[in-house]
Formats: structure tokens, sequence, C-alpha cells
């Protein structure tokens, strides 16, 4: 009962749920995963199976370079680039990616989200960044993934024509970011169409996000 690896399988599985509540997701897209803490394993969603089927004993456990450890499934076909987000960022302990659909407008026009929410700011810190255009196949995608995030406070990015992927302290963390990404996505989305958005000044954006991620993130449960 108190194996780690079944705890993470269950987290996962159950934040799979989250991304169907929050509609970030159609048919079988999208996957979240988490880092097994202090193994070089992750746990993550099999390929092709159906949201409603998806239990713990469905996730799949890999090692970081995507290989099958445990499981009856193939892994994510996005395995490849989670595991290159692990491999490279220590920090990470979740990843996730959707196609959802304001967010994927952005990434179509290859086009950054301006941060010009106190939201966004408490959130991202920044705008939301975009990344290349990278076939799935190999590292590209992760490659892109780390090379943009690496150095940007936002933990999300929109890969260009492609979707969102968000990375977090825990997979809890980097769920959050693609729920709130694509609700930033939107909101600008559609006060752009009645104009131009107002820039928030980048010493407001500054004290917002410090406020938020070292303050109101330091009280348990506020998050
Ligand atoms: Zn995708």
């Amino acid at each position: 009962m108190t194996d780690p690896i079944d705890l993470i399988r269950r987290q996962v599985s159950d934040l799979h749920q989250e991304l169907v509540r929050y509609r970030l997701v159609v048919w079988t897209a999208g996957n979240v995963s988490a880092r097994v803490p202090g193994e070089d394993l992750m746990v993550i969603k099999p390929s092709g199976v159906s949201y409603d089927e998806l239990t713990p004993d469905a996730m799949i456990l890999c090692d970081l370079d995507g290989k099958v450890v445990e499981g009856s499934h193939s892994p994510s076909s996005d395995t490849a680039a989670h595991a290159y987000v692990y491999r490279h960022l220590p920090e990470v302990g979740g990843v996730v990616h959707t196609h959802s659909t304001y967010a994927c407008a952005w990434a179509a026009r290859g086009e950054a989200v301006p941060c010009v929410l106190t939201a966004m700011a408490d959130e991202f810190g920044a705008e939301i960044p975009v990344g290349p255009f990278a076939l799935i196949g190999d590292d590209s995608i992760g490659r892109g993934i780390v090379d943009t995030l690496r150095d940007h406070r936002s933990p999300a990015v929109l890969m260009k024509s492609h979707g969102v992927f968000t990375v977090g302290k825990d997979a809890k963390a980097a769920v959050k970011a693609a729920v709130m990404c694509e609700d930033v996505a939107r909101t600008v989305h559609i006060s752009r169409q009645l104009g131009e958005p107002l820039p928030i000044a980048q010493a407001d954006i500054d004290a917002l996000n410090h406020r938020y991620q070292h303050v109101y993130g330091q009280q348990p449960a506020a998050r």
C-alpha cells in the first residue's frame, strides 16, 4: 500500500481525469506523467487508451530513456518528450501535454500569449512562449521544450503548430499550469477581438510573480 510507485500511479491516473474535467482533451489526446522521486523512473499514460478506461494499473512505468519497465500497454507516443524533459530539467517532477483549443489557436499562429493579466503574472511570470516546430519520433520535441523553458519563468510552452507542454514540481502543478494556460489563452484571445490588450509593466509582473510563487505558495494547501 505504501509503495511510492503505486501512489504515483494513482495520482497520474486521477490527474488525467482533471484534463477531461477542464475540457483540455478530446479522444485519447493529451497525457500526464510524473517522475518517481529519487529514481530514474517516470509514470505515464498508456498510448491509445480512452480516458474512461484509465486506471492506476493501466499507467506505464518507464525509465528516463522512455523504455517500459512495467506495464502491459505501450506508453504514450509522447513518452520520449516527457523523458527528455526529466533528463534535462532535474527540478521538474511532472509534465503535461494537451491540444487544448485556445492555446492551440495561438500555437497554430506561432504567437506567444502576452502577459496582460495579473493571474498570468502570478502563474506564468511572463508571456507564455512559443517553442519550435518539431516532428514526433526523436528528441526534437523534448529539446524544443527544454530549450524554451530552461531559462524562462513560464511553466508552459506552446509548441509551434502543435500544442501545450507544461512542467511543474509535481504532476499536479503541471496540470494546474495546463488548466491556467488554456484559461488565459482563451481570455486574451477574446480580449484581442475587442482591441489591443494593455501591457503590464515588467516591475509589476515581477512583483506579482514573486508574491504568488514565494509568499502565497508557502501556505500549505493554498495552491
Ligand atoms: Zn501532441
